[in-house]
């Protein structure tokens, strides 16, 4: 391999790059995590994670990854034997039922073909059915990273509302917190999961799982012995900045930092930026000649877009290329996905010029793996950036 120059393009649905200021305000001598600087910081994060949940109630921070997060919110809210409604929508979905599964919850697992989200309309017939709401929780991925597809959050809420079902709303917005609109409270959701390494830009090892009053009520009558990821371990000490065991100190400066990019710029900012370096990878997809995965357009992924090969040509070869010849990670498919779509992540810190060196990334290599397409994407990239700054 022929020497690199210049910064690595680390363009997969997270980790997502760190930010310079972030990586700055991690650069810190550790401090004693019970002292008065310490709660300082902790009280600091914890109050900052509420605005970005657009939540009032208690964001719990672990030193976990998001499966971690994914755990705790199973093992607080839920007992073996319980019933809960789920959906195929990708392999994140599968991966959180078949831990649910082994914590002996029942799963009626709805089937897509991975190509569009969790159907409200669904949510709302098979919740209207259970009379006797044995169906405690409807358990959805947010942003599903393997195929680029965002299930409707807030009409699924609705849905269930519409049917007059008491069941919790518990939301996988790992890859979504921090760059699609998800809004804790105002959308009615019981609990929030989600992660440091995707829209947050951090280095991984923070998974969060954000808390509605009914689900912290569940966790209080919930007799599934549980330690770790207790919720009422954790809130004790947090009221003063504290945490019962050693946080990951370093990762919440970064958090503190992180919290601060994203209130500077907006969240509405944050989102319409996602929104529009979106619609120019799509433009840019479309101009090859390729096919974006997602089939809904009310539910095209702000935070990636996976791209269909043509002419069953492999996406992994092709990836390769593109690190080889220009320094740059594509998400690969994963399961039933699994080298036939390559992964575009376009979160966090991207803007239109990084987004735009990507793209260019991706028509360079589409021409030198000779896989079949138009040129032209990047030049339809730049007019929708260009139409979107006209807005
Ligand atoms: C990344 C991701 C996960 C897994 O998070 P880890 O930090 O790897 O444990 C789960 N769900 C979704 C939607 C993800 O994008």
């Amino acid at each position: 391999m022929s020497q690199r120059t210049g910064r690595h393009f680390l363009q997969i649905p997270g980790p997502s790059p760190v930010p310079e200021r972030v990586l700055r305000a991690m650069d810190m001598p550790v401090i004693d995590h019970r002292g008065p600087e310490f709660a300082k910081l902790g009280k600091e994060v914890l109050e900052g994670c509420r605005a970005v949940f657009q939540t009032q109630g208690p964001v719990v921070i672990y030193p976990s990854s998001g499966t971690g997060a994914w755990e705790a919110t199973i093992v607080n809210t839920l007992n073996s034997g319980d019933k809960v409604l789920m959906f195929e929508t990708g392999h994140f979905a599968s991966l959180w039922r078949q831990m649910a599964a082994r914590w002996g919850i029942e799963t009626e697992f709805v089937a897509t073909d991975w190509r569009r989200g969790a159907d409200p309309s669904i949510v709302e017939a098979k919740l209207a059915e259970d009379r006797s709401h044995s169906i405690k929780a409807v358990m959805v991925v947010h942003n599903e990273t393997s195929t680029g597809v965002t299930s409707r959050i807030a009409e699924i809420r609705q849905a269930i509302d519409r049917a007059g079902h008491p069941a919790l709303l518990l939301v996988d917005s790992i890859s979504g917190l921090g760059s699609a609109d998800l809004r804790h409270d105002e959308w009615g959701v019981d609990v929030t999961v989600s992660c440091s390494q995707k829209g947050l830009m951090l280095p991984p090892g923070l998974g969060f799982t954000a808390i509605s009053a009914k689900a912290l009520a569940a966790s209080k009558a919930n007799s599934l012995p549980r330690s770790y990821w207790d919720w009422s371990e954790m809130l004790k000490p947090n009221s003063n900045g504290f945490f019962p065991y050693t946080p990951a100190t370093n990762l919440l400066y970064g958090l503190r930092e992180a919290v601060a990019m994203l209130l500077e710029e907006g969240l509405p900012e944050v989102f319409a930026r996602h929104q529009r370096l979106a619609a120019a990878t799509r433009a840019a997809v479309q101009g090859w000649g390729l096919e974006v995965l997602c089939e809904e357009p009310s539910e095209y992924s702000p935070v990636l877009t996976a791209v269909l090969m043509p002419d069953g040509k492999g996406a992994d070869a092709f990836r390769q290329v593109v690190l080889d010849n220009f320094d740059m990670s594509l998400g690969a498919g994963l399961s039933k996905l699994a080298d036939k779509v390559f992964r575009i992540g376009h979160l966090g810190e991207t803007n239109e010029l990084t987004l735009m060196g990507a793209l260019s990334g991706v028509e360079m290599g589409l021409g030198a793996a000779g896989v079949r397409h138009q040129r032209g994407g990047v030049l339809a990239a730049m007019s929708s950036l260009r139409s979107g700054r006209d807005d």
